[in-house]
């Protein structure tokens, strides 16, 4: 989408910084990178995450930093800079679908920048699953996904990701934006699933999993 169809769509300064040019990972990315990919990140996380009337404005840069560690990617920094991490190991690794892989990560990681985490009291594996809810509806969800069911909804990452836009799909688009919203200036409470869509956690999690044992 192009950044005059979100007019409230506020578009950080990008910084790229690749600490090291020899490393394989290096040229993978530069060949598979563009400045879109970082743009389209974040007009899916206002899209996904955010009105015209709700939408921040309090991110004023993403560092886009390539690095060679274990792991795949990170993201850290104040309300106005941002800066995620990226390792080039992960990069080589993934050679086979770079650009999509890539772009998946990053529309992750962008979602960290921009998702409300309730004054950091909100379950590490919510947080997770919005980003990754996210990545799933931008459109890059990697083949290794899984749709899965399990004791925690909030297992994180795809388990929770695909859970979240079930709880989309059946209680109405926006259904997880106005859980994000829920978490700008108040601490967790589980409740807020209740008041967005009239069931708790445990009673939808339950219907998902009967869901995706019928299917
Ligand atoms: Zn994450």
């Amino acid at each position: 989408m192009a950044p005059s169809a979100l007019p409230s769509c506020h578009i950080p300064n990008f910084v790229l910084r690749i600490e090291d040019l020899n490393h394989q990972g290096a040229a993978i990315f530069l060949n598979n990178f563009h400045r879109d990919i970082l743009l389209s990140a974040v007009e899916a996380s206002y899209t996904w995450l955010y009105t015209p009337l709700t939408a921040p404005t309090h991110v004023e840069k993403i560092t886009l930093v390539l690095r060679s560690f274990e792991g795949v990617a990170y993201t850290f920094g104040s309300d106005t800079d941002k800066e995620i991490h990226l390792s080039l190991d992960y990069v080589v690794s993934a050679v086979s679908r770079a650009r999509d892989e890539i772009t998946g990560v990053l529309v992750h990681e962008v979602v960290h920048c921009y998702q409300y985490n309730a004054k950091d009291t909100c379950p590490a594996g919510f947080i997770e699953g919005i980003a990754d809810f996210v990545r799933l509806n931008a459109g890059y969800a990697p083949p290794h996904w899984e749709v899965s069911g399990g004791d925690r909804w909030d297992a994180g990452y795809s388990t929770t990701a695909y859970f979240l836009d079930w709880v989309e799909k059946r209680c109405g688009k926006g259904s997880v934006r106005k859980l994000n919203a829920y978490m700008k200036d108040q601490t967790y409470d589980p409740h807020i699933f209740v008041t967005v869509t009239g069931d708790t956690v445990d009673t939808l999690w339950c219907l998902y999993c009967e869901h995706l044992e019928r299917q």
